[in-house]
């Protein structure tokens, strides 16, 4: 792949001059290109000696952490993860209480600027977090290694279907900026990006889509969904596109393969979050993520604390590693994720095989909770039931769960009892299947859809 890179110096074109950041942000990649290969050991104990340099700090200016971290960072080797493994987990509840106890009330040189974010989170309450620009170079760094993972033509066109603010980026027209941000385009010559407010109803979208001709789309899944299968039933779709890229919201099963036979490319999800950024990556060759383990120290725990081997599923535990502005120390972002064996890439940074969720949305039962595992088997035997455009499961009672959806014309009563039949074979005799049929399918307050949610 030829990487073209942008000159910031007129009178400079080979080798090309970029410009002050983004030298800093490939000096970065340049480190990434080889940590990413290192033995996932190698790897730890890196982790270990920039999360000794955090502690430190927070310990010292962070007042919050002022009494609560003792002598963790002086400890080494195995003994250092066992005592950190006794650190209390960080909530959300515990970042609104503690308020602006958790900034440093001094930054070290070189950490630049702080921006500040506001995040809703699915409490509908937001958390007001600092970054410094030092954090947002790393940042910047992991945005362009997915870019790099993924071999994207930079001189193509970006599309994004996302949030926007109120008014803004608004059908027909949509907001227009000649590169594809910041990140990318402080080292490379890269084509236009072109963004469309995520509220517009899907047909406008659609017809915005067919009208840009992107060679990638950046959006939620469930508004990928709801394209791909509107685009086939109009028998019209995108004809230059080459990737579609997922943001935001769990990947639900099934959607990889539609899209694949609908439209012809492959989605490329990626794992963030607002308070602690980019988790992890998908990997260049298979559909797990990779842990992004360089500005990111992601545990998965299981019920007891434990780290989860291979296959299990636990709790997503996240420590930042560069933000000296506002230190989240095993910070308990809220979802579940399963722990995936080394990738066949090759790649030594750890991988999880799919995130889950939400713990407030396993199914409950007699025997206890846990999670309404849907393959893409399932989901693809259900769309073949009926001409069913978008669906959620929600369990409203002990034994009940209800069956929300959205269809390109009423069901016939043979579709109805084949997809009651469905349900109960999927989630147990023991639960009674209620068909609803919405107009409109619901989101957390952050905006987010889960397709199975329990309101136990
Ligand atoms: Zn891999």
């Amino acid at each position: 792949m030829i990487l073209p890179f942008e000159s910031a110096l007129p009178d400079i074109a080979w080798p090309a001059a970029v410009s002050g950041r983004g030298m800093a942000t490939l000096s970065l990649l340049f480190q990434l290109d080889r940590t990413q290969w290192w033995p996932a050991d190698r790897l730890r104990e890196s982790q270990q000696t920039q999360l000794k340099r955090l502690l430190h700090h927070a310990g010292q200016h962070v007042p919050f952490y002022r009494r609560r971290l003792g002598t963790l960072a002086d400890v080494d080797g195995e003994a250092f993860w066992q005592r950190w493994r006794d650190l209390p987990l960080l909530t959300r509840q515990d970042v609104q209480k503690a308020g602006d106890d958790l900034f440093s009330r001094a930054l070290p040189d070189g950490h630049g600027e702080l921006t500040e974010v506001y995040t809703s989170g699915s409490t509908g309450k937001p958390i007001h977090a600092v970054r410094s620009d030092l954090w947002l170079l790393m940042w910047s760094a992991v945005t362009v290694r997915e870019h790099l993972w993924h071999g994207r033509e930079f001189a193509g066109k970006l599309a994004a279907i996302r949030e926007s603010a109120a008014g803004k980026a608004l059908y027909p027209e949509g907001e227009r900026l000649d590169n594809w941000g910041f990140s990318t385009a402080d080292i490379f010559r890269t084509g236009a990006s072109v963004s469309l407010n995520i509220t517009t109803p899907v047909d406008q979208q659609l017809d915005w889509l067919l009208r840009e001709e992107p060679d990638y789309l950046l959006t939620h899944p469930t508004m990928l969904d709801r394209l791909v299968r509107r685009s086939a039933e109009l028998g019209r779709r995108p004809q230059r596109l080459k990737q579609a890229l997922t943001i935001s919201e769990i990947l639900a099963p099934g959607l990889r393969e539609l899209c694949r036979a609908e439209w012809g490319v492959r989605v490329v999800d990626t794992y963030s979050t607002r308070e602690t950024g980019y988790l992890a990556l998908q990997c260049p060759d298979t559909d797990h993520y990779h842990l992004q383990s360089e500005t990111v120290l992601v545990e998965i725990l299981d019920a007891d604390g434990r780290p989860c081997a291979p296959g299990e599923i636990g709790r997503v535990i996240v420590t930042p590693l560069h933000n000296l502005a506002m230190p989240l120390l095993r910070y308990d972002v809220g979802d579940h994720a399963e722990m995936g064996e080394p990738c066949s890439c090759g790649r030594g940074l750890p991988t999880i095989r799919r995130i889950l969720g939400r713990r407030q949305n396993m199914l409950r039962t007699a025997q206890g909770e846990r999670w309404p595992l849907l393959s893409s088997d399932d989901i693809g035997k259900l769309l073949a039931l009926a001409p069913i455009r978008q669906y959620q499961f929600a369990q409203t009672h002990p034994d009940r769960i209800e069956v929300r959806l959205q269809a390109a014309r009423p069901l016939t009563a043979e579709e109805a009892q084949g997809i009651v039949a469905w349900a109960r074979a999927k989630f147990g005799r023991e639960f009674r299947i209620d068909l609803a049929f919405p107009a409109e399918l619901s989101r957390s307050a952050s905006g987010k859809f889960e397709d199975f949610i329990c309101l136990l």
